[in-house]
């Protein structure tokens, strides 16, 4: 795809403004529409920053890297709450290894909120991976909907360590 001249985007590590180098057609699954899957397509501009070379610019309704728009990822997480992993994988015709990289990203974003995060109600739920017994634990904020941590095992363990590594404040904060 050709680039318009004197097109000038933000480098989506650094901010700086840098001048359009090109752009690449991107597809992201989005929430079905009339029941039809929808799938999202844009070309998606490139700039060349001085720092950071050739890069793609973010988007506002993706992360980067997933194949999924953020609201479908939301659903997903929605559905990973209420059902197995098997189950959501199946009824949404997404693999493992979609879901896993859902999840991921849902963690990630969990994680770089945590430090001001307070959350005053909070969810614990366990779903099965595969059939067999490889259960993971999921810690999620009853308000906000976003998952705050997955851990393996369903132990008592796994939740203490998350629950340790809370700030005094952010315990206190718990109901
Ligand atoms: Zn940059």
């Amino acid at each position: 795809m050709e680039q318009e001249e004197g097109v000038q985007h933000c480098c989506p590590t650094c901010g700086e403004v840098s001048p359009g180098y090109d752009s690449r057609k991107r597809k992201w699954r989005h929430l079905d529409t009339c029941q039809y899957k929808t799938i999202l397509v844009a070309d998606v501009p490139r700039v060349k920053c001085k720092e950071h070379g050739v890069v793609t610019v973010s988007v506002p309704w993706a992360e980067p890297g997933s194949g999924f728009t953020a609201m479908f990822e939301a659903l997903v997480i929605d559905w990973l709450k209420e059902a197995s992993t098997a189950a959501v994988s199946r009824l949404m015709g997404l693999s493992w290894n979609a879901i896993d990289g859902i999840m991921q990203r849902a963690v990630k974003r969990g994680l770089s909120r945590r430090e001001e995060l307070s959350m005053t109600q909070i969810g614990v739920d366990e779903t099965a991976f595969k059939k067999r017994h490889d259960y993971v634990t999921i810690v999620s904020d009853q308000e906000a909907g976003t998952v705050l941590f997955v851990g393996e095992d369903r132990k008592k363990a796994t939740l203490k360590a998350w629950y340790e590594s809370l700030t005094e404040a952010q315990r206190e904060a718990i109901e």
